[in-house]
């Protein structure tokens, strides 16, 4: 059979969970930390070693089988397809208990925050313009999007931003940075998603024996 293609991170927060999860499943991989491709040893699966921002295109357009990504990234690609007019098509079939962040509005400690309508026309900075437009239009806040893919935390003290919406898990890069978190936006878990489009027989068999031995491994934790 051909092989069931899976995306997953190629390093970075969710790549060690994702790999220890395929593993506690039975499924045995040499990982060598330059392959774009792993193939399994004893299973017919190989895993796509991409970027998460790359993975849910990945799977909306059937390239990848399977794509473990965080909500964010899935809920993010998905409004920036569904702005293009273009569609998002996809199933999710679990949500998991690790890669646990949340998208928040963050302002400057002295920033005199009284509601979401103190940000009104205000700069934000973000690398999830489409979650933060959303937000705001769903609360009729206008506000002016600055796109940045990396050290948005840094864009108040550097005078680029008033505000910024990013993800934050402990708080303290926030702390680190003079900031303080004032609206929680998205909330955000890993996820399995799989393309929409079906499986052969054989794949979707695989599948299905992958999801019940995660469902095996969670309650094994529990
Ligand atoms: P890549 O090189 O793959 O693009 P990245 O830098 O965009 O990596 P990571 O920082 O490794 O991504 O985060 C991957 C995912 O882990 C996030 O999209 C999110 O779902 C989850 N995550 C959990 N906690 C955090 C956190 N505190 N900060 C950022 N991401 C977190
Ligand atoms: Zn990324």
């Amino acid at each position: 059979m051909n092989r069931l293609k899976i995306a997953i991170q190629k390093s970075g927060r969710l790549s060690d969970d994702c790999q220890e999860l395929l593993k506690a499943c039975g499924i045995k991989f040499h990982y060598n930390k330059d392959r774009l491709i792993v193939y399994a040893k004893n299973q017919p699966i190989e895993l796509l070693r991409v970027r998460d921002d790359d993975i849910p295109a990945l799977v909306f357009d059937g390239v990848a089988d399977l794509g473990f990504v965080g909500e964010n990234v899935l809920g993010e690609c998905q409004l920036d397809r569904q702005n293009k007019g273009e569609t998002a098509s996809f199933n999710k079939l679990k949500v998991f208990e690790f890669g646990e962040c949340r998208l928040s509005l963050a302002v400057p400690k002295d920033f005199d925050y009284q509601s979401l309508a103190s940000l009104k026309n205000a700069r934000i900075a973000t690398s999830y313009p489409n979650l933060l437009k959303k937000y705001m239009d769903d609360n009729t806040v206008p506000f002016k999007n600055c796109l940045l893919t990396g050290s948005v935390e840094v864009a108040p003290s550097a005078g680029i931003a008033h505000a910024i919406c990013d993800l934050v898990s402990s708080g303290a890069t926030l702390e680190a940075n003079g900031l303080k978190e004032v609206e929680v936006i998205y909330r955000s878990k890993a996820c399995l998603i799989v393309k929409s489009e079906p499986l052969s027989a054989e794949k979707q068999a695989l599948v299905d024996k992958l999801l019940t031995r995660m469902t095996g491994v969670e309650q094994a934790k529990e």
